[in-house]
């Protein structure tokens, strides 16, 4: 094969929005950049298809014709606020400030891959696996699943949940109390379909957890569970069997799929959420997005991130470009500047989410207030 035994400036294992992001942000510097995926674009990733206004902003610096054409994506649904549903079937409804969109990722991915991949500076490298992944002294080495080796200066790891960079180079292991697991199905003919909503269900059984209907173009919607890997476990709960119970058993629900048709099967992934703080980066790498444990622990929104993540990781390494020094010390600034950002916000849901856990009373209690205009106001501002 043509990238055999070849040597490469960076090494992207993982082509999804970090990955994708970060090759964008590295393009036209002059360095010989692999993106390599196991999977051939397009391809699928288990989501909510919420595409929140941040990943707007994050490509807008990039390049603003990027957010251009996102505005002007099809198909797409555009989201200006959410409604949640308490356990007694009050609703709070939050209009966002900017404007987010859901869009099925096999087109959102595939749409930024294509983008990342169309350049001469960034060699696809697709179909094939990571294996195994090592840094040492002078560079990286990479081992693909067909027993091919590339090499490198350094290794960007954006190998989504089960990242192999993350397990091997820093170690990482799944911690069920700040990991989720959930299931999402395809539908189309959901009754009351709002195609501008985001419907978000905390039902009184399925605590701490939420459902959810996403609306997306074409009488479409992403309809989803999930829950705390901790509760899954500890509780033995099938998520499968859950979303169709939530979907047959009750009333409020099971009258909008009354008419609805499922579009595909159920299909579940993990979530690695950032309430904890992990090492993310070290000796010649960096991990983002997913592998980097970087997924909003109330929300479960980890696209934008991602996006940003991939983005400063890109950024890190161009700024370390002149001097060649890719230590573990010299890298810690990506770090520093990841949880600058985004930590403030993971704390607090993680505040929130333990705060709301299963009580009924008090999510009922807070939904109702949560109406009071001003309150309402202030939440919106905070989304
Ligand atoms: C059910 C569910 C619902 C969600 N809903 C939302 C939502 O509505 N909005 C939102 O913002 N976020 C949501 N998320 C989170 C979001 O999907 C992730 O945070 C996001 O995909 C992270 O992007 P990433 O690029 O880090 O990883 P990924 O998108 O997972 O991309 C990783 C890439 O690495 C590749 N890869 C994996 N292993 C290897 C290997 N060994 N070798 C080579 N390549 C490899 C994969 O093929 C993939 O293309 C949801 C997650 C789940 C599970």
């Amino acid at each position: 094969m043509l990238h055999k035994n070849h040597q490469f400036d960076v090494i992207i294992t993982g082509a999804g929005p970090a990955g994708a992001t970060c090759a964008l942000t590295l393009h036209g510097k002059g360095l010989k950049v692999a993106l390599v995926d196991k999977s051939v674009f397009p391809r699928d990733k288990i989501c909510g298809d919420a595409v929140s206004s941040v990943v707007r902003r994050v490509l807008n610096q990039i390049n603003p014709d990027l957010a251009e054409q996102l505005m002007a994506f099809e198909p797409k649904a555009s989201i200006t606020q959410a409604t949640v549903y308490s356990p007694s079937f009050h609703t709070l409804t939050v209009r966002f400030s900017k404007v987010g969109y859901c869009i099925p990722r096999l087109k959102f991915d595939n749409w930024l891959y294509e983008h990342a991949v169309n350049h001469p500076d960034i060699t696809a490298i697709s179909g094939v696996g990571v294996k195994s992944v090592a840094t040492h002294e002078t560079g990286v080495s990479v081992t693909l699943d067909n027993g091919e080796t590339i090499t490198g200066k350094v290794l960007v790891g954006c190998d989504g949940a089960h990242s192999i960079a993350a397990k091997q180079l820093a170690n990482f292991k799944v911690d069920r109390k700040h990991y989720s697991g959930a299931v999402r199905q395809y539908y189309k003919n959901v009754a009351n379909l709002d195609g501008q909503t985001l419907e978000i269900y905390l039902l009184e059984d399925y605590l701490p957890g939420y459902f959810w209907i996403f609306p997306l173009a074409n009488q479409e919607a992403n309809v989803g569970f999930g829950m705390l890997s901790e509760t899954i476990a500890n509780q033995k709960i099938d998520l499968k069997k859950s979303i169709q119970d939530i979907i047959n058993k009750i009333p409020e629900v099971k009258e909008r799929f009354k008419h609805a048709e499922a579009i595909d099967g159920i299909k579940g992934f993990g979530l690695p959420l950032g309430s904890k703080r992990y090492p993310i980066s070290g000796n010649r790498y960096m991990l983002c997005g997913d592998a980097a444990s970087l997924i909003d622990p109330w929300s479960g929104e980890g696209i934008e991130t991602a996006m940003e993540s991939g983005k400063f990781a890109g950024e890190q390494l161009l700024k370390q470009w002149a001097s060649g020094d890719f230590s573990a010390k010299a890298l810690a600034g990506y770090d520093e500047r990841v949880y600058k950002k985004m930590w403030p916000k993971f704390r607090n849901h993680y505040y929130l989410q333990k705060l709301l856990s299963d009580r009924i009373p008090l999510i009922n209690g807070l939904v109702r207030l949560a109406n009071i205009p001003w309150i309402n106001k202030r939440i919106a501002k905070l989304m």
